[in-house]
């Protein structure tokens, strides 16, 4: 992998030759939080944000697709030119990375790939940025502090320079357009990012032990945490909105009044909803909100490891920060370990 280095002030510059490669998304103020969205000012940029309301699966997996459009004329029309538009998705934190990485193994890597997904991820270009964790974040128990593929640059900050990773063919072209606002580092440039990615790493305030976590998992599947979790649950379905490696959606045909012309809509869905498992003939398979709760703990943390060699959680906090009901995913696991009696409390233990 080649590294460069590319001095702060040079950072205005390096930016406007993005427009070349896409439609181009950074961290913006959006309310009290951050959005990715398209920033109609580079300084609205936030280079130092703790973590966005929803994550980029919202780029990728719209919350709100049309797949095919169809018209008894004209017949059906595969909206997948759309989902082609070239996009640059600027200041994604590792963890973030990290979470589309774990999609591209459902939506690209799996038997059933999905041509809109891949389409998407092909045409967008990832330029990542280091971050320091609040107490939401325990991505370093999650080994999703780090990543070495998945995007096309990588920026972390050094001082009054950027280190920057160059991951892909796409990353080298950047660099050649941006001319010579990045230069070779140094001993003293690779010296400095060492002692930051040490210090960033010391710096998590919540740490989760998960080893043997299937295993415990599997031991307590009739705890009767599970009972008092599902008791404070709303089934609102935030956590699995805003989760960035929640991946459920739905199908509809929507048919305009009077014809029979309409579109095939793909939408997110939430195995938190009560009708999410509802099949025909009025069967329920997880009628409990306590059954739908625990499946989504089980499929994340274990299910997926089987499949998968890791959980599929990736540790950005976004279920903590959106729940309602306050239930807190750390204190869920330490419960389910035994670490602490019940859920009543939200905040993690080892905060
Ligand atoms: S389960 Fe929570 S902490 Fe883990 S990836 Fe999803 S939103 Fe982030
Ligand atoms: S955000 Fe909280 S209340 Fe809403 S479904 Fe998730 S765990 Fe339940």
């Amino acid at each position: 992998m080649k590294i460069l280095k590319m001095p702060k002030q040079n950072l205005d510059l390096f930016v406007s030759v993005l427009p070349a490669f896409g439609e181009v998304y950074a961290p913006v103020k959006r309310g009290k939080g951050f959005a990715f969205d398209k920033p109609s000012l580079w300084s609205d940029v936030q280079m130092k944000y703790t973590r966005t309301i929803l994550p980029p699966k919202k780029l990728m997996l719209p919350p709100r697709e049309t797949t095919i459009a169809f018209d008894p004329v004209e017949g059906f029309q595969d909206q997948l030119a759309m989902a082609s538009k070239p996009m640059v998705l600027f200041g994604v934190h590792p963890y973030d990375i990290y979470g589309l990485n774990i999609l591209d193994r459902v939506f690209a890597q799996s038997k059933y790939p999905d041509p809109y997904y891949i389409a998407r991820r092909k045409n967008t270009a990832i330029i990542g940025m280091d971050f320091e964790p609040d107490d939401k974040h325990f991505a370093g128990s999650m080994n999703s502090d780090f990543v070495d593929s998945g995007f096309d640059l990588f920026l972390s900050d050094i001082g009054d320079d950027y280190l920057v990773l160059v991951g892909t063919s796409r990353g080298d072209d950047i660099v050649v357009m941006s001319g010579c606002l990045m230069q070779t580092p140094g001993e003293a440039d690779f010296a400095a990012y060492k002692r930051r990615s040490k210090d960033r790493r010391a710096s998590y305030k919540t740490k989760l032990e998960m080893e043997d976590l299937p295993e415990i998992m599997e031991m307590e599947y009739h705890s009767k945490a599970w009972e008092d979790i599902g008791n404070r649950c709303l089934s609102c379905g935030s956590c699995s909105m805003a989760c960035p490696t929640c991946y459920c959606f739905d199908i509809n045909d929507e048919v305009e009044l009077g014809s029979r012309k309409g579109q095939r809509i793909r939408s997110w869905d939430s195995c938190l909803f009560k009708t999410h498992a509802l099949v025909a003939g009025g069967e329920n398979f997880r009628e409990e909100r306590s059954s739908r709760i625990k499946f989504r703990y089980y499929h994340k943390q274990r299910g997926f490891v089987a499949e998968y060699g890791r959980p599929s959680c990736i540790g950005c906090g976004r279920c903590v920060e959106v729940c309602p009901a306050e239930i807190n995913i750390i204190s869920v696991i330490e419960t389910i370990r035994g670490e602490r009696d019940g859920i009543a409390s939200s905040a993690p233990k080892s905060v």
